[in-house]
């Protein structure tokens, strides 16, 4: 019987695995620049908290959850989203009362049934950050600005934000209510799954991709017209602040995204260089989320980015990859008495930070020589009875092909890196 991945996943190989460690690295260090700490979260929670948080009427909690019984009969969900889980732990662990901005991020997989395409699986991976405590667009903004920087070091530019505000408790309700009597003039145009959005979830309808159900309601009012005081503040500061960092926006009434927990400020960061499946990151405020889920009131901005979208764009764009780590030292040996040479040396020269190679196969020495070339390795020694006998090896150069004799006793590499 073969085996394979479950569809919607996807193996990361050698080969591939050094481009992900270098953006993970990347993301660590913008993250560090920013002063946000690490969380890791389990990447299974219960139900009620995904439910709860993102909305019931959302697609992710509605169609896409990863949801079953445990052998004692919990229902638990794979983390279908990284803000819900940070902010649990934010509250299980009292992390606001040790300081009272907590800036967080976290790397990981998460996990939704949606129908496999071109940037879409059931299996993906996000960073993202979220920072609790304060309500100042500032924040806001520094959630567009953390994935951004990481495009920006790993020599993405292109890119767009799109903007929006999707009001607070106060000015939503009166909106929505417009809205919804601006659907009912419209419902027999609109697509079936916009009509059915039209009672409970109506700002959905606005982000559509479908043709009719955007031309249908073209002509509707937009939340960002219908804002209070205190959102249309926060909004035009959100704006000013992106201008004075020279960061081009566009403000697009009509984004809403796909969870329910956004107040004030939600964005998007897009990419040309993907296809159907162009966003790269989204965010935005959550100023009721940590009171929802059972926390003290706390205003809450966050994002989060897909890493393997970001990858694609690298791969399009031939952007930014780390070069491949190759051994420093392959150590060709001839017989058993320097087979068990090359593997204690290779060990105490790792100590020594080198990365060191030897055959494990017994191999000829022409075979372990053409397997050092395909390696890469940049020095190869040659051990065998005449070597461990005069206590002298040759040490190649594979760059230059240049031979010097070394003494084994004391042998070390030249300076490498
Ligand atoms: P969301 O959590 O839906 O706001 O998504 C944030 C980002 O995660 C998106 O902009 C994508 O880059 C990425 N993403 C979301 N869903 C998937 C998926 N099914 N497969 C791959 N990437 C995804």
């Amino acid at each position: 019987m073969k085996f394979r991945t479950i569809r919607g996943t996807k193996d990361i190989l050698p080969g591939d695995v050094e481009a992900w460690q270098h953006v993970e690295a990347v993301v660590r260090r913008v993250m560090q620049d920013f002063n946000y700490q690490e969380i890791r979260t389990p990447i299974f929670e219960q139900t009620g908290l995904f439910a709860r948080s993102i909305g019931e009427l959302t697609d992710i909690v509605s169609k896409e959850m990863y949801t079953f019984r445990d052998r004692s009969d919990e229902s638990v969900t794979l983390r279908p989203e990284g803000t819900a889980a940070a902010l649990r732990a934010y509250i299980q662990n009292n992390l606001g009362e040790q300081s009272s901005l907590v800036k967080i991020y976290y790397i990981g997989p998460m996990f939704r049934q949606e129908r496999p395409q071109a940037g879409r699986l059931r299996q993906f991976h996000q960073f993202g950050a979220e920072a609790l405590g304060a309500d100042s667009p500032q924040l806001d903004v520094e959630m567009m600005l953390l994935p951004l920087e990481v495009y920006r070091n790993l020599g993405i530019e292109e890119f767009s934000l799109k903007i929006n505000s999707v009001g607070c408790e106060i000015c939503r309700p009166a909106y929505k209510e417009i809205l919804q009597k601006e659907l009912e003039n419209v419902a027999d145009r609109l697509s079936q799954e916009s009509r059915g959005r039209i009672a409970q979830n109506p700002l959905r309808v606005l982000d559509s991709k479908d043709e009719g159900d955007r031309s249908a309601t073209s002509h509707v009012p937009l939340m960002k017209d219908h804002l209070c005081p205190s959102c249309t503040s926060h909004f035009e500061r959100v704006q000013q602040l992106l201008t004075a960092l020279g960061l081009p926006f566009v403000v697009d009434g009509r984004l809403v995204r796909g969870l329910d927990y956004y107040t004030k400020t939600a964005f998007e960061v897009t990419s040309t260089a993907l296809g159907s499946q162009d966003a790269l990151a989204g965010g935005g405020r959550y100023d009721l989320l940590v009171e929802e889920i059972g926390g003290k009131p706390t205003p809450g901005v966050g994002f989060a980015a897909g890493m393997e979208r970001l990858l694609m764009v690298m791969e399009k764009t031939a952007s930014a990859t780390q070069p491949l780590r190759v051994p420093d030292l392959y150590i060709v040996a001839l017989d058993d008495a320097s087979r068990r040479w090359a593997f204690v040396r290779g060990q105490e020269l790792r100590r020594h930070g080198r990365c060191v190679e030897i055959d494990y196969l017994q191999r000829s020495i022409k075979a372990q020589m053409r397997e050092a070339n395909r390696q890469k390795a940049s020095y190869v020694l040659v051990v065998g009875e005449t070597e461990l006998q005069s206590g002298s090896a040759r040490l190649k150069n594979m760059a230059d092909g240049s031979e010097t004799t070394v003494t084994l006793a004391s042998f070390d590499l030249p300076a490498i890196r």
